[in-house]
């Protein structure tokens, strides 16, 4: 192996290779010599497989770096975890003598970095101006050896230069983010011009998307919300907010249950926006005044996505929220729900009786719909019959038979199931039992042959059946139907790009209920923040299940009216793995955090 440091042999530095990074590796402890050796043989190979993804991809003009195609090998490192693009990074900074910096997207200034930079030189050379301060620039670089950019660099900012280093494919899709999103923006404000009140040209840009010449003069509108849209899309969001704000317009994303703050948007574009969304969604542009609702479908990714469309007139002006019901999301095969394999077993041994009930519960954006659409789906076929109440119709599916309830007509659950069974169906479900003739509706269609899944609102299995009673459901008659209860939560998934290991203090272990041997290790990870989690050290949600199934000795002590806790202590000497106990299993896999598993247990009485 070479010297670490860059040298091209004549004393003068030169960028990284793959031999520096390598040995750079192994010095850190984090490769073996002989791994290292190996990793080096493979690099062509691994070289051409990467470059056929990118042309694949259509990003032939994003290089690949040497460390992004030996983080690409995912070679477990010495110790823990695996060599990832992050720990190379730190590897490299650490070297250079300078600050490694988890790009945080959130930070970045738009206008900072479009000033300085072209899209087409930043890419190449992977490089993100991230502040001015007291006369110095801050400059991310994947490369910190990469002389001729940091001198071309200088002298473009016109001040000298703080280096730090950062990932390359966080460098890449921040500025991916800025320079497409910007153009868009840059368009419309140059065709609209930048006086907040310009309401000649804002007028005439009305009219111009309530005509059906959408791609007019207003492309640059036009572009900026389909951006936004399948920004969105892109990014897992479950709601797009466009907000108006006194002077400008705050563009912010609920990704996994948090809402991110992604874009400002000039105040005379916010309207054009809002316009154009609503012409979008049929909705009536003239009206500012009144909320309103309606519907727009997108095509994406050759699915259709749902987006439902809500005004709400605010101190100033209209603000737009736009729900995405993405079928990927809504619909996962039952073995991607997160599931662990027993479960799935049981899960799978519901939806395959010919009759009987099977409860769903959790509270609202716990996962409900997509387990039930999930279970549905896998038993509709041409031969099957499946029909489904709702409130609202999250998703429509070919499929199934939807009806959704609608009170001022008189369509509530409760008719609408007793109408259903005229129609001869197969499998029923039942959006939400709340009332006692809905509760003994839904046990008489199961007692009759049909196979019903409903859900309920409750905490955990067990207590789901005392509600059931409570509302008003014979415990016999509901002993004799009930085929199993899940219980449900989405937990947070740790962002697998910037995970480290750690381990689960005694204080914490206590916190879930756990007791540690003396010198017993809990090894637990955490998301230290990166580009593709937007620092918050999460990505993704996963579902955690409790599944009770409904045995001899549980329909007994339904008719003999046990209460939650009885029940709860017969499932679990059955088997059953309670909320806690598999959030805690997700733990001990990785997969979540500790907060996380705190959160989604917090109400936990098991
Ligand atoms: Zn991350």
């Amino acid at each position: 192996m070479p010297e670490t440091s860059p040298n091209d042999g004549k004393g003068r530095l030169g960028p990284l290779g793959l031999e520096q990074i390598l040995a750079l590796l192994v010095r850190n402890g984090l490769l073996q010599e002989p791994d290292a050796l190996s990793l080096r043989d493979k690099a062509p190979l691994q070289r051409r497989r990467l470059q056929r993804e990118r042309q694949a991809a259509g990003t032939t003009d994003i290089p690949i770096t040497w460390a992004e195609l030996v983080a690409s090998f995912q070679q477990p490192a010495v110790g823990s975890g695996r060599i990832t693009e992050t720990r190379i990074q730190q590897a490299v900074a650490e070297a250079a003598g300078l600050p490694y910096i988890a790009v945080d997207p959130l930070r970045v200034d738009p206008k900072l970095v479009s000033d300085t930079v072209s899209f087409a030189y930043a890419r190449r050379n992977r490089i993100l101006p991230l502040a001015v301060k007291d006369g110095r620039m801050t400059l991310a670089v994947d490369d910190p050896y990469s002389r001729d950019v940091i001198v071309t660099m200088t002298n473009r900012a016109g001040m000298p230069l703080d280096v730090v280093v950062s990932a390359a494919s966080d460098i890449q899709q921040v500025l991916d983010e800025v320079f497409r999103f910007r153009a868009s923006v840059r368009g419309a404000v140059a065709e609209l011009g930048d006086g907040a009140t310009d309401f000649g040209n804002l007028e005439q840009l009305v009219q111009l998307t309530a005509g059906t010449n959408v791609e007019g003069d207003d492309r640059h509108v036009v572009h900026a919300v389909d951006f936004l849209m399948r920004y969105a899309l892109e990014q897992r969001a479950s709601d797009l907010h466009i907000e108006p704000k006194r002077d400008s317009s705050h563009v912010r994303l609920r990704i996994d249950g948090v809402l991110h703050k992604v874009q400002e948007l000039p105040k005379v574009v916010h309207r054009a926006v809002v316009s154009r969304i609503k012409t979008m969604a049929r909705l009536d542009i003239a009206e500012k005044r009144r909320p309103q609702d309606g519907r727009i479908k997108l095509a994406h990714h050759d699915l259709e996505v749902e987006l439902r469309i809500s005004t709400l007139p605010t101190a100033f002006g209209e603000k737009v929220v736009t729900r995405f019901f993405d079928p990927q999301v809504l619909f996962q095969s039952l073995d991607q729900l997160g599931l662990f394999p027993t479960e799935l077993e049981y899960f799978n041994s519901f939806i395959r009786r010919p009759n009987g009930l099977i409860l769903v519960t959790g509270p609202t954006g716990s996962g409900k719909t997509t387990t039930l659409y999930s279970g549905l789906r896998a038993v509709a076929s041409p031969t099957v019959n499946v029909c489904t109440i709702e409130d609202p119709i999250e998703m429509v599916v070919d499929a199934f038979n939807q009806t959704a309830v609608n009170t001022r007509l008189g369509l509530t659950f409760d008719s609408l199931l007793r109408t259903l069974l005229r129609q001869d169906p197969d499998v029923i479900m039942v959006g939400e039992v709340r009332d006692g003739e809905t509760a003994r509706n839904a046990i008489q269609a199961a007692l009759t042959g049909h196979l019903v899944f409903a859900t309920v609102h409750t905490n955990d299995a067990p207590s789901t059946i005392g509600r059931m009673i409570d509302l008003g459901a014979e415990p016999f008659m509901l002993a004799s139907t009930l085929v199993g209860v899940v219980a449900q939560r989405l937990i947070r998934r740790v962002c697998m790009s910037c995970r480290q290991e750690g381990e689960l203090s005694a204080e914490q272990a206590t916190a879930l209920g756990l007791q540690l041997a003396k010198d017993e290790r809990f090894p637990v990870f955490e998301g230290v923040g990166c580009a593709k989690c937007r620092g918050t050290g999460l990505k993704g949600r996963i579902g955690v299940f409790e599944v009770m199934p409904v045995n001899e000795k549980l329909k007994k002590q339904i008719t003999e009216g046990a209460d939650a806790g009885e029940m709860a202590r017969q499932a679990v000497r059955d088997g059953m793995l309670t909320l806690r106990q598999a959030a805690i299993k997700k733990l001990a896999l990785g997969l979540t955090s500790f907060d996380e598993v705190l959160r989604v247990t917090a109400d936990s009485d098991y």
